[in-house]
């Protein structure tokens, strides 16, 4: 955890953009200062029963940018009397809310989108500042959670039951997807408007009440988002926001009033999450790490393949889960590992408020020297480090937690390189003399996220698509991540659980199933008791 001590030194260097939160209204706190002397940083407040609330936390984290070094509020381990108060306020809101009609709630939802629309350059200029990502990849970010809202705004189709007539004489049975209680949202870092509206407008509008816990890293954009769906009309206590790390997470795990928790992050928090919240008998879904490969077939279009896997690879600065941040050259492709690093070498790296960057900071420094410890790794164990990212100075920005573009050739399955996720602007080539081996390597990976294939031949496309054991399959898309209306499908070990995120699944993961059989006939008075199990018909 990052304390403000440690940061003093820089934290007055240059690109100090503070624009962006002292006149950030009413989610931050500037009140235990006088108004001619207003606290800096600020400091995020909780969301408990429909009050933006200051917290009583005796700990807090700064939340840093990470092109500056700038602290730019902070955020507090939100004590444990503020976590019972946020679901007791969801549990107060769960049964007028579960009876609103689904109408009303679809239309919170369409006035939230109308919102989020018309908020996306605050919202994005916030994320740009907390988590480093360039202005217009916050865009996209907003707008990608955009579509889930969008989504929920066709919540009565898409909770509709079933209805069987005459399932025996006179009998029929139906079934309706009724809402589960409160349920709960434990957020990453890398999207953070994206994420959060993964999991609160598809389970608020299924009828649930939601307590979300942000990322301690990025928290302003699920702040503003709440503050809008509050404007929306969603009745206060529907949606709450607690903030913390590891303590508030086990809290929401062990809260016997929590029926059911999304999670978006790493392994290591994910399968700790699953497991003891599992033992609490909740519901869970677990979108975890991942290792996406890409493999080029040497029919590929050459062109469109190397700016996808540029694209695809540097994005974001890597620190997207379906980055794609291997690839398998098949064959005589191989010889296109020079275009490639061309293509990456010309990449733009630098703040993100800056005009025009590719890619901007990775998120801290810790992160930094992970990501440079297994490019050494790597090299150390053989792969060639033919672009070097890692000392990349960016002018004005000298505390900035930049990586440049980074490429280690030659890679092998058993370096810690390759088996790890690395979460950075690092991709990794192998090589592999035929499709079926480049599909064995793939598959050995125990990650199975994303995988695409670049090529001209619907054969080879089929038999990638047939084989490769990854929840979401790209066929010359780099990063095939599905709208709304399906769901993101990781699979392997980068997902636990069993209903994935949004699309039928989402919903099916945010309500349970009550099937009822009714009986309406005119009953003959003379009719006899039976102790047999009934079944449909007479034997
Ligand atoms: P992270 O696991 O460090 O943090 C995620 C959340 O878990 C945070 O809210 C954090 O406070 C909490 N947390 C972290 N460690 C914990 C612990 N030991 N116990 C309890 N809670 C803990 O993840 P991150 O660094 O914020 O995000 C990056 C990771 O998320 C990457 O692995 C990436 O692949 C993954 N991710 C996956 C998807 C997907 O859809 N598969 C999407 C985005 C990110």
């Amino acid at each position: 955890m990052l304390l403000r001590s440690s940061l003093r030194g820089v934290r007055n260097s240059r690109a100090f953009r503070p624009q962006i939160f002292p006149s950030w209204n009413s989610h931050f706190s500037t009140a235990s200062k006088p108004s001619c002397d207003p606290r800096y940083p600020p400091r995020a407040l909780n969301f408990i029963g429909g009050a933006f609330v200051d917290s009583q936390a005796k700990e807090w984290v700064d939340v840093i940018n990470p092109a500056t070094q700038q602290i730019l509020s902070q955020l507090p381990l939100t004590t444990n009397e503020e976590f019972k108060a946020a679901v007791s306020a969801a549990k107060q809101a769960f049964p007028p809310w579960r009876n609103t009609p689904i109408i009303t709630r679809q239309r919170i939802m369409l006035k939230l989108q109308e919102l989020i629309r018309r908020e996306t350059d605050k919202l994005a200029k916030i994320i740009t500042a907390e988590q480093g990502k360039t202005l217009k990849d916050a865009h996209g970010d907003v707008f990608r959670g955009l579509e889930v809202v969008e989504h929920a705004c066709g919540m009565a189709s898409l909770q509709m039951g079933e209805y069987v007539s005459n399932v025996s004489s006179g009998i029929d049975t139906y079934s309706i997807r009724e809402p589960l209680g409160v349920c709960a949202g434990i957020c990453p870092f890398n999207f953070p408007a994206m994420i959060p509206l993964w999991m609160f407008p598809i389970a608020v509008t299924c009828g649930n009440t939601f307590v979300l816990k942000p990322t301690e890293k990025a928290p302003g954009a699920s702040i503003m988002l709440a503050e809008l769906a509050k404007k929306a009309g969603l009745p206060d206590g529907v949606l709450n926001i607690v903030h913390g790390t590891h303590d508030i997470v086990n809290a929401i795990c062990d809260d016997d009033d929590i029926r059911a928790i999304s999670f978006v992050g790493s392994n290591t928090a994910g399968m700790h999450i699953y497991a003891r919240a599992a033992a609490k008998g909740k519901r869970i879904q677990c979108n975890l790490g991942a290792k996406n490969h890409g493999i080029v077939m040497p029919d590929a279009n050459m062109d469109a393949t190397i700016n996808a896997l540029v694209a695809a690879g540097f994005g974001a600065a890597g620190q997207r889960c379906m980055a794609l941040s291997t690839v398998v050259f098949v064959g005589d492709s191989k010889s296109w590992e020079n275009k490639l690093i061309e293509r990456a070498k010309a990449l733009k790296v630098n703040a993100g408020f800056e005009p025009d960057p590719d890619l901007g900071p990775v998120i801290s420094k810790q992160a930094k020297e992970r990501i440079c410890g297994l490019v050494q790794s790597g090299i150390e164990s053989g792969a060639r480090l033919v672009l070097d990212g890692r000392t990349i100075e960016v002018p004005g920005y000298a505390h900035g937690n930049f990586i440049g573009p980074t490429i280690l050739s030659d890679v092998t399955g058993e370096m810690e390189c390759y088996k790890e996720e690395i979460f950075g602007p690092v991709l990794i080539c192998m090589k592999a003399d035929s499709l079926d081996e480049a599909i064995k390597i793939v598959n050995s990976n125990k990650y199975g996220n994303g995988a695409s294939i670049f090529t001209t031949s619907g054969a080879a496309a089929r038999k990638f698509q047939t084989e490769i054991e990854a929840g979401q399959v790209g066929i010359n898309v780099p990063i095939p991540v599905p709208l709304p209306f399906f769901s993101f499908t990781g699979s392997k070990a980068s997902f636990a659980g069993d209903l994935n995120f949004y699309g039928k699944a989402g919903v099916s993961f945010y309500t349970q199933i009550k099937t009822v059989t009714q009986q309406w006939k005119d009953l003959p008075s003379d009719s006899k008791v039976s102790l047999a199990m009934p079944t449909s018909q007479k034997l």
